[in-house]
Order: structure tokens, then sequence, then C-alpha cells
């Protein structure tokens, strides 16, 4: 018997690779990437995941993460809390032991992600063009084990968070991740500034693009 439709996900990719971001860098971890964005960023470097993929059950996700023999999984996106069945597979993620990470965009409420989902959140520059998105009550939903993730595209991106991270102390709330974004900011410029300011904040190189480039898959 077919399985009802909020039992499906639309699906841009799934694969094995290195975690390349936040606070678990360099595990191996299982990526389910979902498809469609509610966002435009100036940066974006999946733009592939905005049109709709694949409708796949939500129970052959399960499976080939089981299959794939690794306990670290990140839903990702475009942006994965678009599609209702998501909180279906978080739950069912962690319920069979999965270490479950949710990365998304800041412009979604998170109240109904699970409390052991480490969430993984963007908030968006004025260098994104998507700043206006973000939903501030998502603050009261974070807490030590989260992260808030800054994609910088140059000073003006970086002074701007700077002052937002010190204006809410952001923190006490959650780990503070400020990364460049790919061919807008260099790494070593952005390591400069933050020595500058001495804030708790961690410095973010997207790991796999360093091992492997700009591609899919990684
Ligand atoms: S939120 Fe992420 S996937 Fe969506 S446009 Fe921005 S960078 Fe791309």
């Amino acid at each position: 018997m077919r399985p009802p439709e909020s039992d499906f996900l639309n699906i841009s990719e799934t694969f094995v690779s290195i975690q390349g971001e936040g606070l678990d860098a360099g595990l191996p971890c299982f990526f389910i990437r979902l498809s469609g964005c509610n966002l435009r960023c100036s940066y974006c470097d999946t733009r592939y995941a905005y049109e709709p993929g694949p409708s796949i059950p939500l129970q052959e996700l399960i499976d080939e993460w089981k299959g794939s023999g690794v306990n670290l999984v990140q839903i990702t996106g475009g942006e994965p809390l678009l599609q209702p069945a998501v909180y279906r597979l978080m739950h069912e993620l962690l319920r069979m032991g999965a270490k479950v990470l949710l990365e998304t965009n800041g412009s979604m409420n998170l109240s109904q992600v699970p409390f052991k989902v480490i969430k993984i959140v963007d908030r968006k520059t004025p260098g994104s063009g998507m700043a206006g998105s973000w939903f501030p009550l998502n603050l009261r939903y974070l807490n030590s084990g989260d992260q808030i993730k800054f994609v910088l595209t140059g000073q003006e991106d970086f002074k701007w968070a700077v002052s937002e991270v010190a204006r809410l102390e952001l923190w006490h709330i959650a780990q503070i991740l400020f990364s460049p974004a790919s061919q807008f900011l260099a790494p070593q410029s952005l390591a400069e500034l933050m020595l500058d300011i001495r804030m708790p904040v961690r410095l973010q190189l997207q790991l796999h693009k360093i091992l492997w480039g700009r591609r899919r898959g990684i």
C-alpha cells in the first residue's frame, strides 16, 4: 500500500561526506538535502536545490541513512522546514539513535523542532540581500548546543554582524559562527578582522570546499 502523501519528502540529493561546517566539522555525515527555498541569497551555492526533486518516502530515507553506517545526519536544503514531513523525519531519526543536525535559513519558526535536534541557524546579513527574513522569536528556541551562523560577504557585513552579536549578547544563547562567503571574502581577511574584535565568535571555513572545491554531493 502506498504511504500517505505526508510521509514523502521532496529531495534534492542525499550523500555521505565529511561534515564541513559547524561544531561537528571533520566527522563523517549523512546529508539529506531537501528541495525548495523561500529565499534567494546573493552568494547561494545550492541554487540547484530550488527546483523540485523526486518525492521519496520517509522510510526509504531512513533506510538509506541506516545503510550508510554513519550516525551523524544533517538535514539541509534549500530550506528544509518548508516541508511538513521533515518533522516526522527528525523524530524518527532521533528515535533510532541518530545525532541530528538541522541547517535552516533563519526565516522559519523553530518552535516545533525537537529539542534534541542541533539547530544551525543562519542570520542573514545585508550582503546576502535577505537580512529582513530573520524570524526574531527563534532566539527563544535556541540553546547552548545550537549554532547561529553569519555568512559574511565583506567588511560591511562583518561590522553589522559584530553589532548584532554584541547588541543581543548572542554568545549567551548559542555558539556563534562567522563564515566567509565563498568568492566574496577571503578567509584570511575575516580571521584578521576577528582577531581585532576578540569576541567569543568562532571562525568557520567550509572544510568540504577546501578538500574538494565547489561541486555537488560533498
Ligand atoms: S537560504 Fe540557503 S539555499 Fe536558500 S537561497 Fe539562501 S543560501 Fe541558497
